[in-house]
C-alpha cells in the first residue's frame, strides 16, 4: 500500500489542533469519500516550531493517542521555512503533502492532489481561488511582488500558489537537498522543476488564533525571496550606475563647452547639490543591495544548521532508521 505523509508545522496553534485531529481523521481511516475507495498508508508529521503555548503538550496528547502523528519539537521559533525543512527530513511517505495547521487549507482537496499525484504527477500544487481575510494592502503587495520577482528570474514563482501542496518523493528528496538555512520553499519547489500541476481551492479563515505573518515577517520574507532566489538587484545596481555615469559623462561636456565658450562666473551650487545627493543616493542604494548578498554569503558559510531539534516522538528514530532516512 502506498504511504502518503502529511506535514504540518505548528507555531502557536493550540487552539487549532483539536479541530484539525477531527478534520484528519476521515482520510486517515480512508473513510473520505474523496478517496474513492483507494486506500492508503497515513502518517502526520507535526512540527512544533518553538511554541510558547501549550502546542508541544498538545501533540504528544495526539501522539500518545494514535502513534500515526508523530512530532518533532525545535528548540525555538526558526520560522516556518525552517520548521517545513525538519518535517521534509522526517517523512517516510511515497508522497508528502504539506498544510497549514489553522485549516486554512481545506482538507477536501487533499484527495483530489493525490488524483494528481496518481495521474502521474510530482508536483501538485494548490491553487487560491480566494484569499480568506486579508487586507487590501496585503493583496496588492503581494500582486506587484510576484510581478517583480518572476520579472527578474527566469525560473517563475507561481502568484496564489503556497505551501499547500502535495510532492512526491522524488521532489521531497531533491528539497531535503537542499540545505541553505535561509529558505524561500515556494522559490524551491519551482527550482527543482518536476512535473507540476494544480489544484483550485478556496482558502478557509483560521480556525482559531490569529496569523503569524505580520507585515515585517512578509517584507523580510519577500526580500528573502528575492535575494535568495535572484542576483537580478545586483544587475539593476550596475545598469543605474553605468546610466548614472553615462548622464554625468554627458554632463561635464556640457559644463566644459559652456565654462569654455561662455566663462564661468562661480555659481552653480544648485547643481553641485543635487548632484552630489544624487550620487551620493545612488551609491548608497547599490552598496545596499550589495550588502544584502554579502550578509547572505556571511550567514551561509556559518554553515549553520537549518533548525535544532529539542525533542521528537520515538516512533521517528524507529522510522528513519527502517527507511534509511538519515537525519542530519
Ligand atoms: N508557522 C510556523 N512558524 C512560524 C509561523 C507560522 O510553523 O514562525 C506555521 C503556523 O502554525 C501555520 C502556518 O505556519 O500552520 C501558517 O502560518 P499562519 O497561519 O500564521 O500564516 P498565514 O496563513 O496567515 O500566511
Ligand atoms: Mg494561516
Amino acid at each position: 500500500m502506498k504511504k502518503i505523509s502529511l506535514l504540518i508545522p505548528v507555531y502557536n496553534e493550540e487552539a487549532s489542533l483539536d479541530a484539525l485531529h477531527a478534520a484528519l481523521c476521515p482520510l486517515l481511516s480512508n473513510q473520505h469519500p474523496g478517496l474513492k475507495g483507494q486506500k492508503y498508508d497515513w502518517e502526520v508529521i507535526l512540527v512544533d516550531d518553538g511554541s510558547q503555548d501549550s502546542s508541544l503538550e498538545k501533540l504528544k496528547e495526539l501522539n500518545a493517542k494514535d502513534s500515526r502523528f508523530r512530532y518533532v519539537g525545535l528548540s525555538r521559533n526558526f520560522g516556518k521555512e525552517n520548521a517545513l525543512l525538519a518535517g521534509f527530513d522526517r517523512t517516510t511517505g511515497d508522497a508528502m503533502v504539506i498544510m497549514d495547521a489553522d485549516l486554512q487549507h481545506p482538507v477536501d482537496t487533499i484527495p483530489e492532489m493525490i488524483e494528481q499525484w496518481e495521474n502521474g504527477f510530482e508536483d501538485v500544487y494548490g491553487h487560491r481561488l480566494t484569499r480568506g481575510k486579508e487586507s487590501t494592502v496585503r493583496r496588492l503587495f503581494t500582486k506587484t511582488y510576484y510581478k517583480l520577482l518572476n520579472k527578474s528570474t527566469r525560473v517563475d514563482v507561481l502568484p496564489d500558489v503556497g505551501d499547500f501542496r502535495l510532492l512526491d518523493r522524488k521532489a521531497v528528496d531533491a528539497i531535503r537537498s537542499l540545505r541553505e538555512s535561509q529558505r524561500y520553499t515556494k522559490g524551491l519547489y519551482c527550482w527543482v522543476g518536476f512535473r507540476k500541476t494544480g489544484v483550485d481551492f478556496r482558502t478557509a479563515d483560521r480556525v482559531a488564533g490569529e496569523t503569524h505573518m505580520s507585515a515585517a515577517r512578509l517584507v523580510n520574507l519577500a526580500a528573502e525571496g528575492i535575494t535568495s532566489y535572484t542576483t537580478a538587484p545586483l544587475r539593476i545596481a550596475t545598469v543605474l550606475g553605468f546610466l548614472v555615469s553615462l548622464a554625468s559623462i554627458c554632463y561635464m561636456i556640457y559644463i566644459i563647452c559652456k565654462t569654455i565658450i561662455y566663462g564661468e562666473p562661480i555659481q552653480g551650487f544648485p547643481t553641485i547639490i543635487c548632484t552630489i545627493l544624487f550620487l551620493g543616493g545612488c551609491q548608497l542604494l547599490a552598496l545596499g543591495i550589495i550588502g544584502e548578498y554579502i550578509g547572505k554569503i556571511y550567514n551561509e558559510s556559518k554553515q549553520r544548521p537549518p533548525y535544532i531539534v529539542s525533542e521528537e516522538s520515538d516512533s521517528d528514530k524507529k522510522m528513519s532508521e527502517k527507511y534509511n532516512v538519515s537525519l542530519p
